[in-house]
């Protein structure tokens, strides 16, 4: 019932020269591929080479945050607006990089999600425990607190058109990653508090992992009942080991 969906997050990474190629290297090796939602989010500035890039082809666009107002005096910003004039259809919503470094908080985690509904765009709302909170057995509070607080402002119909990401911070970027036994558990417990707030809409939202998702871990994580994709960070960067991950091979 849930298609898959595997988002590549390029993070600070490709200028519009490398992305350019690496798309070019890309669309041949998964275009054939059927029941898959492939979603590229690069930086902005690679934005409008790939909108070009990608028509005619299964990839979608995405970007990975934004500024929830429609326009205005906000230096350094992009709004919604300004990505949906760019074919993007995702954005990525409150990675933890940019909970860090950045201060984003749940309350400007709902902001965004909002809207970026409101904008036809699909949020990807980034949640996960650090490694103090795993040990300390404190992930399923954090992430609960992270979900209700995330989507508070929003209401029966819009829930089943987010994404949730669930990244444990201590995975990404680190190679290691979650067990897929444990994964599945935080995201089944995900999709109890989702069904919580939203009840039936719970069964629709894609629920995927992230970090240090790979080619060779990415078909035991698939197979969990309650992953439904993934989100990709450094094995997004090279055509090959994402279209393996695209295809679970
Ligand atoms: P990683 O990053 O795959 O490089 O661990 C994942 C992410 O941060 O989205």
């Amino acid at each position: 019932m849930r298609v898959p969906v595997l988002a590549g997050n390029w993070k600070m990474y490709m200028t519009p020269t490398e992305s350019q190629s690496m798309i070019d290297q890309l669309i041949p090796l998964i275009e054939d591929l059927q029941n898959r939602k492939v979603v590229l989010c690069p930086p902005y500035t690679s934005l409008s080479v790939l909108s070009k890039a990608i028509e005619g082809s299964p990839i979608q666009l995405g970007a990975q945050n934004m500024y929830p107002v429609d326009e205005g005096a906000f230096t350094g910003e992009v709004s919604p607006k300004m990505l949906q004039a760019l074919q993007c259809s995702y954005v990525i919503i409150g990675h933890s990089e940019r909970r860090q470094y950045f201060g984003e908080t749940d309350s400007s985690v709902a902001e965004k999600t909002l809207k970026a509904l409101q904008y036809n765009l699909t949020p990807i709302v980034c949640v996960g425990e650090t490694l103090e909170q795993r040990e300390e057995k404190l992930t399923e509070p954090t992430i609960e607190i992270q979900i209700r607080k995330g989507l508070a402002p929003l209401v029966a119909g819009q829930f089943e058109k987010v994404i949730i990401a669930y990244e444990p911070v201590w995975a990404i970027g680190t190679g290691r990653t979650a067990s897929p036994e444990d994964a599945q558990d935080v995201c089944a417990f995900i999709r109890t508090i989702v069904a919580s707030i939203a009840g039936d809409e719970a069964q629709k939202v894609p629920i995927l992992y992230g970090g240090s998702v790979k080619p060779e871990n990415i078909k035991e994580l698939m197979s969990q009942p309650d992953i439904d994709g993934a989100l990709v960070g450094g094995a997004s960067l090279k055509a090959e080991s994402f279209a393996r991950i695209v295809r679970f091979e």
